[in-house]
């Protein structure tokens, strides 16, 4: 099929972002956007935009019905999700299609499979791919409990079959605290995501955060493009991503991308994922698989050349992938900074008016942002703001770029964390690579004191 109209469900810069993957190939786009993002970038450059419902995202940018009906009214015979919002929503994903609406993502069913995280364990396992050792699914029973947290050895986790944003998830440190933690575990899962299942795996000690970015294009055909490092996490959201990991080498690199890449071809998996491992003494353990685009995608592209958006729209119009595993190439060395609108001491969010705005630029600078001065941020959503991608040959270069490049960001009016981003790569272990996912916890307990 052809597609001619993007109908981008999302907000800030990924919808920038898919907007301008879709210019570049000639396609038209039409925004959706809630009465709060009236003045929003993405609304102002895409060709159409619709008012889809008020602030409130379970109102406009999750609403099912006004989107599709924005959807049909304009025209549009695609839809691209984003990340967040709809991205994962496997019943929206099959209303979209059952509306001859090409929808720019992975099968519903895979969708579905993989939001389960006992199902989407289970699959992994099948596939191949290695697990962290634990449960073999759902855990009803304390005694049950006991009996695994044995055999794999304390500390363990619980976590949640339904959870996310690392929402969900208990430390039990020793046998006689599991049985509390295990119910206290289920209620908050049952009150966060309505299912109180749970399951149990071998917690971790100090592992790092290491993703592959997978392609399939849905006919058993798919590519690896190779990791991302997203150890540096303060409540298990990232703040700095990095390709390649800097502990990986080509040839683990390839050995597992290869893992990754034949897990999608048997799975016949269609479009972009990430499959998400920790990582502890050059092992890799398997955590979930996200099905669709990464805030952190940019790294990947800025290594490898290939346009990560253009591809999912390629696939979702049935094309073929552009590129074959044998041509692909990771080269230099990407960082990205997730830049917020919060106070980069207490990270209270700071929504408001930009005063002034200047982004950084040169050589391999890439700035992602619906920002301008005058824009108000508004307080529903995200404070994410920005996200600088730099380029280098080298890692060290890389370093050395970021630097310059965030003494050149200015946002004015609000608070930002670019000072504590300036902060970071000042410090020897982030200079170094050496860092788990624990490191920057631990560093800013230490720099309150
Ligand atoms: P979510 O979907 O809620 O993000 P994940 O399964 O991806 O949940 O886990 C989120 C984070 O929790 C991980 O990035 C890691 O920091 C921590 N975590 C998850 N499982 C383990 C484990 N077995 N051992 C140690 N830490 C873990």
């Amino acid at each position: 099929m052809t597609i001619s109209r993007i109908l981008i469900a999302n907000r800030g810069e990924i919808a920038l972002r898919i907007h301008r993957a879709a210019h570049e190939m000639g396609i038209e786009t039409v925004a959706v956007h809630s009465t709060a993002d009236a003045e929003a970038m993405h609304v102002r450059l895409a060709d159409h935009a619709v008012c889809i419902g008020p602030p409130p995202a379970a109102e406009s940018y999750l609403n099912h019905a006004a989107i599709i009906s924005a959807a049909e009214v304009a025209g549009c015979d695609a839809i691209h999700p984003g990340y967040g919002f709809l991205s994962e929503n496997a019943k929206f994903a099959e209303i979209v299609e059952a509306h001859d609406i090409a929808w720019i993502g992975p099968k519903p069913e895979h969708i579905r499979t993989m939001g389960d995280k006992v199902m989407a364990k289970k699959t992994a396992g099948e596939l191949g791919l290695p697990l962290v050792p634990g449960s073999d699914g759902a855990v009803s029973e304390p005694d049950e409990g006991k009996k695994i947290a044995a055999e794999i050895g304390y500390p363990v986790i619980i976590k949640a079959a339904s959870g996310g944003g690392g929402r969900g998830m208990k430390v039990c440190e020793s046998e006689d605290q599991l049985e509390t933690l295990m119910s206290q575990a289920g209620s908050e899962a049952k009150a966060a995501f309505g299912d109180a299942t749970v399951y149990i795996e071998k917690y971790l000690g100090n592992p790092r955060h290491i993703e592959f970015q997978v392609f399939g294009d849905g006919n058993g055909n798919a590519i690896h493009l190779g990791e991302r490092d997203c150890s540096l996490q303060r409540r298990h959201q990232k703040v700095l991503e990095e390709a390649p990991s800097p502990v990986i080498d080509s040839a683990q690199r390839e050995r597992m991308g290869e893992v990754c890449a034949k897990a999608m071809r048997d799975m016949g998996y269609r479009g972009a994922g990430t499959i998400e491992f920790l990582w502890e003494d050059g092992e890799f353990y398997f955590i979930e698989m996200n099905t669709r685009l990464q805030v952190e995608h940019p790294v990947t592209e800025a290594i490898t050349g290939v346009d990560l958006v253009r591809e999912q729209i390629r696939i979702a119009a049935g094309k073929p992938l552009s590129v074959k595993q044998e041509e692909l190439e990771f080269r230099g060395h990407a960082i990205e900074c997730r830049i917020n609108a919060e106070d980069p001491f207490t990270f209270a969010p700071s929504p408001g008016e930009v005063t002034y705005y200047h982004a950084a630029g040169g050589l391999h600078v890439r700035v992602d942002s619906g920002l301008y001065a005058g824009y108000r941020i508004p307080p529903y959503y995200d404070s994410m703001i920005a996200k600088l991608i730099v380029y280098g040959r080298t890692r060290e270069g890389c370093i050395m770029r970021l630097r310059r490049a965030l003494e050149e960001m200015v946002v004015e009016g609000v608070k930002t964390n670019i000072p504590l981003h300036q902060e970071l790569l000042h410090q020897t272990d982030v200079l170094h690579g050496d860092y788990s996912i624990k490191w920057l916890e631990q560093w800013l307990e230490e720099r309150e004191g």
